[in-house]
């Protein structure tokens, strides 16, 4: 006999209850499926931490659903579709329910299964909203997108005008570090429980799972009770102090001010707008400075909702650009295969492999930069960043490495490259005075490789950017070097010594 009730089935990055086609059922009306495919685990080196902190939370999420009294089918299986296929076969299944996926080919997958799949509503702006607005602009500005959301949804908003008197506040929000040796808002661990340690032991026996990177410390939330708790702690301690320096890198600071809040969201704990409400709440009563809460708000209903937008705009074709022509492996530095004297580099590399993370400006300025200054092949970058980031997901990966980092969209997302040299690291971070290259150098031994590789790189891509008013100044300079032939040279051997794992 068939099974009246559908079921109802739950990706690993949608575990909310109140979200999604989960939000319209109640214990009794239907069956829930998780699948733990083994397939997509055996896809990458995964970060430990990465894929501890998917499949655990999975299986908390199955645990409180049963506890609310849903008939829950929790399984592993060779692949999505098997564990599908298993499920329909046990249970006799005749209708498969499912928010729509957030990747082009995990919906193309699930439709080819007959799965009915609903609005996805673990984002704050259906991206067929944002592709009205989009198509046929000459420019998508996250900025015009951005007060375009403060207006519609009533944000920071009093009246028509926006809080605080003015839109943004990015120049207050890109000071260097502070000098004043302050102490940064701390998180506290989550203990981790049996499940937690189950899951630890059964990736770390299975040998067709290839991992990387330190174990699991309860660093990241696994469910929606923890991920609350982060979000109010950040909200009292770390969100008065997010804005000024936003931008700063130190060494001995993983994280300064910044939420930790993006794997919590990326799989649905959290509900970005109520990210926002938080932080809006805590301006009105006076707990928040206007930078830093308007700061804030712009990266999760501006920046991410926009980023979210543009995935599906661009389409699946995105993920092979490569405009600028780039095809080097991701060095051996950043893979941990080799160490490097870069200091700047080496932070950021140690700060991934001990806790999955690395905040913005090292993902941006550190990570990116160098790929972009070296040619690193964007979807090589793509995927080592996709297993290797406590948040990763091809949504936002995507647009962030291959329009925002890498400009291998010829400048579809952002209007300028963002490429820098040792100066720009210097300037905002405290990693050159402890390094053995010079940031003001660009040719000799001691030379900083972002250095030389900075103008190496405007030299190399003089033909593809020259059209590209915003980058008029820096293209001049570089024609105005006396010494651009021995910066090059200086350049060269630095790729040399890369591509050796001896720099
Ligand atoms: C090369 C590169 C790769 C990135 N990869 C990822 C990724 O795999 N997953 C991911 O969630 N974010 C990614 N980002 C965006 C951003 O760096 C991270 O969201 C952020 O560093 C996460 O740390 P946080 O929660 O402490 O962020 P905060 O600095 O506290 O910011 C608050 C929130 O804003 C959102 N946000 C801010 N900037 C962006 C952005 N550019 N795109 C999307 N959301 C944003 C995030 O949800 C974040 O949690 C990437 C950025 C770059 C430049
Ligand atoms: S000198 Fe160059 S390589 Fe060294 S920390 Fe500074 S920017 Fe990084």
């Amino acid at each position: 006999m068939t099974d009246a009730r559908p079921t109802v089935w739950v990706l690993g990055d949608q575990l909310r209850r109140t979200a999604g086609v989960l939000a319209d059922h109640t214990p009794g009306t239907c069956r829930v499926l998780l699948v733990e495919s083994d397939s997509i685990l055996g896809r990458h080196q995964w970060h430990r931490q990465r894929a501890h902190m998917v499949i655990s939370a999975m299986r908390h999420f199955a645990t409180e659903l049963e506890a609310e009294g849903f008939d829950v089918d929790h399984r592993q299986a060779p692949t999505l579709a098997a564990g599908l296929r298993a499920h329909s076969d046990e249970f006799r299944v005749e209708r498969v329910l499912a928010t729509s996926p957030s990747s082009h080919d995990a919906v193309t997958r699930l439709e080819a299964l007959g799965v009915e799949l609903s609005t996805n509503t673990f984002f704050i702006t259906d991206y067929r909203k944002f592709g009205e607005w989009a198509d046929g602009r000459k420019r998508i500005r996250m900025e015009d997108f951005y007060r375009r959301q403060r207006i519609e949804l009533d944000v920071l908003m009093d009246g028509d005008e926006p809080a605080g008197g003015t839109w943004n506040f990015d120049h207050e929000n890109r000071e260097p570090p502070p000098k004043d040796g302050r102490a940064w808002p701390t998180l506290e661990l989550f203990p981790l429980d049996a499940i937690d340690c189950d899951v630890m032991t059964e990736l770390e026996v299975n040998d067709d799972i290839a991992l990387w990177g330190a174990a699991p410390d309860g660093r990241w939330p696994v469910t929606r009770a923890q991920a609350l708790e982060r979000l109010q702690r950040f909200v009292d301690e770390g969100l008065p102090g997010f804005g000024a320096h936003e931008d700063a890198m130190l060494a001995a600071e993983w994280k300064l001010a910044h939420s930790v809040l993006s794997s919590a969201m990326n799989i649905g704990l959290l509900d970005p707008m109520e990210v926002v409400r938080a932080a809006e709440v805590a301006y009105r009563e006076g707990r928040a400075p206007i930078n830093s809460v308007e700061g804030f708000i712009r990266q999760v209903m501006g920046w991410r909702e926009y980023v979210w937008g543009l995935y599906w705009f661009f389409g699946p074709e995105y993920r092979a650009e490569n405009q600028l022509e780039a095809h080097r492996p991701v060095p051996p530095s950043f893979t941990g295969d080799a160490p490097t004297e870069m200091a700047c580099v080496s932070s950021v590399v140690q700060g991934i492999h001990d806790r999955a993370y690395a905040h913005h400006i090292e993902r941006l300025m550190v990570i990116g930069n160098f790929s972009l200054l070296t040619g690193v092949d964007p979807w090589a970058l793509t995927e080592w960043m996709w297993a290797n980031f406590i948040d990763g997901a091809e949504w936002v990966m995507l647009p962030n490495v291959i329009g925002m980092a890498l400009h291998a969209d010829g400048g579809r997302m952002a209007t300028k490259p963002y490429a820098a040299g040792g100066a720009y690291i210097n300037k905002m971070s405290d990693h050159c005075k402890g390094c053995r290259f010079n940031p003001k150098k660009r040719t000799g031994d001691d030379a900083c490789p972002f250095t030389s590789l900075y103008w190496d790189f405007l030299a190399r891509n003089e033909h593809q950017l020259k059209g590209n008013a915003r980058l008029g100044q820096q293209l001049a300079g570089m024609r105005r070097l006396a010494d651009l032939e021995a910066t090059r040279e200086r350049a060269a051997e630095v790729l040399v010594g890369l591509d050796c794992g001896e720099l």
